[in-house]
């Protein structure tokens, strides 16, 4: 057997039942077949083998799931909870997903082909904490109170408030990268909120969507409340974007479908948050503790095999200390052992497919024939797993695509720098404005960079690191709104103003 290949026989039998049973929609509180009755085949990719197939679903499957969704909303008891009443089926729905941390992971390990650490640490517990960090905000929703003044009606008594209420049934579409966690990113504060939705996971990693619709169906969350329905982008996901039952899409992936995708929501003046692509900026200061600084960038472009939109994917390091730091980096990218998912000592799978393989080498070739020096990596490796090694390119220019566009793989672009001003001004000169860090041990200088850095999210000593109350999002070509924290709720609520004549009692 190909040693690079998921041995499939380390699954528990409750994750190789999951894998082999067949797969249907999630519609209305029930596991149906899909009206399109195609299917996608579910790929390993440390192996290039199919595990599962899943139904293609369509226009007509986004129908009767919206029609699900929009009669749970409108009739059904979901938005009509108290807030501790929905609280309570949020813990539930946590800590069923908890119960079944072992065969989530295994399954979203094989098809998405991250080590079990990483599945268990991202798509599994933090999933978990979310969705009761979410709960305690469905007891905390409300408005202000204002005393307004109207000055154009003197003498008049006025009282005003805003009251927050659930902004409708929700289309959620996610991306591969970190397949149930950012499902969950989107379940959590629309359930919370007393919205209904309809999930469409990305066609590549469906798997744990499913297994979750599992986990909904057992907490006995109200029929129509969740519904998942698997697909391909085009058709589900355009179909999900433009039903006109739908009233907010909230949508994590590339740039140019998320462009795609507000222009449609717009057209019918339907709300939208986008969490999209980037190219953010890592800087290390000439003062920076490199004991911190090389593993934190290291990490900062590796962690999730560079499929990271927050990746880390510029490093930008002073000349005091570059040698130090590119040697440094480049000492923990050979040593990061490459395997098969399942496998205990892998520290880094393979890409999600063949094809972005493919597409993160064409990078790497290109920049090396612009003139990008190699010093790590640079190579996939053979066979039909779809991994590509760390690597780190130096000597790199601002026009490269490499240092320009999104490689979503394991590739770091690094320069040398002298002056503050010309950092600053070559680590903001992207189209993105996800994130950016320094590494510096000088306050003034961090808050400096606070100021000046163009992205949603500033880091200073560490890169990418999100937590569930840190509210997440893009500036630029990055994004429009945020998810996480407080402002996810305000995301998935609408605010009414009420304004009220007050006149003495009689
Ligand atoms: P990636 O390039 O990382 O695969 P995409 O932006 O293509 O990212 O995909 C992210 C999600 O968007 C997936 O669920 C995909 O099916 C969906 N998608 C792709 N194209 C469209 C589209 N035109 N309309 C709606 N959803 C889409």
């Amino acid at each position: 057997m190909n040693s690079l290949a998921n041995d499939l026989s380390r699954l528990s039998a409750s994750s190789r039942r999951y894998l082999a049973a067949r797969h249907r929609l999630f519609i209305g509180g029930e596991f149906v077949d899909s009206v399109a009755q195609d299917e996608i085949s579910v790929i390993d990719p440390t192996s290039g083998e199919q595990v599962a197939r899943v139904p293609a679903g369509g226009e007509a499957d986004i129908d009767r799931a919206v029609t699900a969704a929009r009669k749970a909303f409108d009739s059904g008891p979901w938005p009509r909870l108290t807030g501790p009443q929905r609280e309570r089926m949020l813990l539930r729905l946590a800590d069923l997903l908890e119960t079944a941390a072992e065969e989530v992971s295994q399954i979203e390990s094989v098809n998405s082909g991250r080590t079990l650490v990483a599945t268990k640490a991202f798509d599994v517990d933090l999933s978990v904490d979310y969705l009761r960090y979410m709960a305690g905000w469905a007891t905390k929703i409300h408005g202000q109170t204002m005393n307004p003044s109207v000055p154009y009606l003197p003498g008049g008594k006025f009282f005003a408030m805003t009251v927050r209420e659930p902004v409708g049934v929700v289309g959620a579409i996610t991306p591969w990268n970190v397949p149930l966690g950012q499902a969950i990113w989107k379940v959590a504060p629309a359930l919370a909120a007393g919205c209904t939705i309809v999930l469409k996971p990305a066609e590549q990693t469906p798997l744990t969507a499913l297994r979750f619709a599992q986990v909904v169906a057992e907490a006995g969350i109200p029929e129509g409340v969740v519904n998942v329905v698997t697909g391909y982008g085009e058709t589900a996901g355009a179909a999900l974007v433009a039903h006109p039952g739908v009233e907010k899409i909230s949508f994590t992936g590339s740039t140019g479908v998320g462009r795609s995708i507000g222009a449609a929501a717009a057209q019918q003046l339907k709300r939208f948050t986008l969490e999209l692509g980037g190219k953010s900026p890592m800087v290390v200061m000439g003062d920076a503790d490199l004991d911190i600084a090389i593993p934190g960038t290291a990490m900062g472009i590796f962690a999730n095999h560079g499929q990271n939109c927050c990746a880390g994917s510029r490093l930008f390091v002073h000349d005091s200390v570059y040698e130090k730091v590119i040697d440094g980096i480049a000492r923990i990218a050979r040593n990061l052992k490459l395997g098969p998912a399942l496998s205990p000592d892998t520290d880094m799978g393979p890409l999600i497919s063949k094809a972005q393989q493919q597409r993160v080498l064409e990078y790497i070739r290109s920049g090396v024939a612009d003139g990008a020096r190699v010093v790590a990596g640079g190579n996939e490796l053979p066979g039909p797993g779809a991994y590509v090694q760390p690597t780190i390119l130096t000597d790199v220019r601002p026009s490269m695509n490499c240092v320009r566009e999104e490689i979503f793989g394991p590739v770091l672009a690094a320069t040398r720098f002298r002056e503050l001003g010309e950092v600053i001004e070559r680590a903001n000169e992207t189209t993105f404005g996800l994130g950016a860090s320094v590494w510096t041990q000088n306050l003034d200088l961090a808050h400096w960079f606070i100021r000046q850095f163009k992205a949603g999210t500033v880091w200073i000593n560490t890169h990418g690191v999100l937590d569930l109350a840190v509210p997440f999002g893009g500036i630029k070509q990055s994004g429009i709104g945020h998810e996480l924290g407080g402002e996810a709720i305000n995301h998935h609520t609408t605010l009414k103003s009420v304004l009220a004549s007050l006149r003495e009692p009689r």
